[in-house]
């Protein structure tokens, strides 16, 4: 035997906690295979027991309709046969009539997924909530999410891969609304997963855009996750302007949010990041710099060397290209083609000396090749360096 329900337009079945009466919606035959186990606004634990009363009424109903009235028409059938001759008995069988199931109303309820199982539901969003199928709490202010969507139409494709590009550079996790498409994940919910992993969202309005309602989706799950986490998501709208000075039309539902017109891009981008709730990555030494411009190494800096080091210099790079700075009961030593170099082991010569070595280091002009700091070898730009350094 089997009994349908009516879901709403989107495929939503309301369902109701037994323990604080609140309504949510499920959306059956995706997401996760497991059964509803938890309110999803006070975490009350339990199986079968989410149907609304009016479902349940209308399931009993119709059950009854079935196997009831089967069995009565079955007495019926037998009371007739038996009340030949003298008595004579009738029955007139009344079945229950289920009557129409209940009807699914499309309220204005906020859409949620729950990322541990998969799971989307449909209610009223509060500060936290429970995944209706683990149990897990979900704190919907603190959120921790962080990605920015950047929300385009066609048109304006290689424009915002510039900002996305730029805003990647600066340390965030910017998304378009193709990528919130890997395959087979229907266009809606994709979104709806993506602006919950947002801390923000910027529209980008060019003078070729009109209202259409393209937007209206995104725009709508803008809003939705703006209610839930106040400060922790930004709404920003940037109306581009061009050079006869024409604008887009910002869509009617943003209109209560602020919006910028930036007359270059780096306004546009001053923009978003002021407005973004997190700051980009701290600056920082980077590792290594390559594809970038750097200026050119002048030789000048070779003529900064104290003269201990560009004594230690000139004498390598005569002699066979080694340093050796052993320390031992004879005290330092800084051998140079069997020669040592420091003249006497007072600590104020020596570090005169020691510190031209290092200072020769620093500058990569010699390497140490024992890795222990006692044997060294001079690089190409030691020796362009000693060259430098006979000239004047
Ligand atoms: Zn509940
Ligand atoms: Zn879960």
């Amino acid at each position: 035997m089997q009994i349908s329900l009516p879901t709403d337009t989107d495929g939503y079945l309301s369902q109701e906690c037994p323990s604080c009466e609140k309504r949510f919606k499920v959306l059956f035959g995706e997401g996760s295979e497991e059964p509803i186990s938890f309110c999803p606004y006070c975490g009350h634990k339990g199986r079968d027991c989410w149907h609304t009363k009016d479902q349940v009424n209308y399931i009993e109903a119709t059950a009854a309709d079935v196997m009831l009235g089967q069995e009565l028409k079955r007495l019926e059938h037998e009371l007739k046969k038996a009340s030949g001759g003298f008595l004579k008995i009738e029955m007139k069988t009344e079945t229950p009539t289920a009557g129409t199931p209940p009807m699914e109303t499309d309220e204005m309820l906020g859409i949620l997924r729950f990322p541990c199982c998969n799971e989307t539901v449909k209610l009223n969003r509060h500060e936290r909530h429970f995944c209706i199928i683990c149990g897990k709490e979900f704190d919907m202010v603190a959120s921790e999410a962080k990605r920015i969507f950047l929300s385009h139409k066609g048109v304006d494709k290689a424009r915002v891969f510039e900002f996305k590009n730029t805003l990647a550079l600066l340390g965030y996790d910017p998304w378009l609304d193709e990528d919130a498409m890997p395959a087979g994940t229907p266009l809606e919910r994709g979104l709806l997963k993506g602006m919950q992993d947002s801390c923000g969202v910027v529209f980008f309005i060019t003078p070729s855009f009109r209202d259409e309602g393209y937007l209206e989706t995104e725009i709508n799950y803008a809003i939705q996750e703006k209610r839930t986490k106040g400060d922790r998501f930004a709404i920003i709208t940037l109306q581009f302007v061009d050079a006869d000075g024409n604008v887009g039309e910002i869509p009617e539902l943003l209109k209560t949010y602020v919006w910028k017109k930036p007359k270059t891009s780096l306004e546009a981008l001053r923009e978003i990041v002021r407005a973004l709730p997190i700051v980009p990555a701290v600056a920082e030494w980077r590792e290594g710099i390559e594809g970038v411009a750097t200026t050119q190494r002048t030789k000048s800096t070779s003529t900064e060397l104290s003269v201990e080091a560009k004594t230690i210099l000139k004498a390598t790079t005569t002699s066979d290209g080694h340093i050796l700075c052993p320390r031992s009961l004879g005290g330092q030593r800084v051998q140079v083609g069997g020669k040592q170099l420091i003249p006497d082991q007072s600590p104020r010569t020596v570090a005169l000396w020691i510190g031209g070595v290092e200072d020769l280091q620093r500058r990569r002009y010699i390497t140490d090749i024992g890795h222990k700091g006692d044997v060294f070898q001079v690089t190409r730009e030691g020796y362009e360096a000693a060259d430098s350094l006979t000239d004047d």
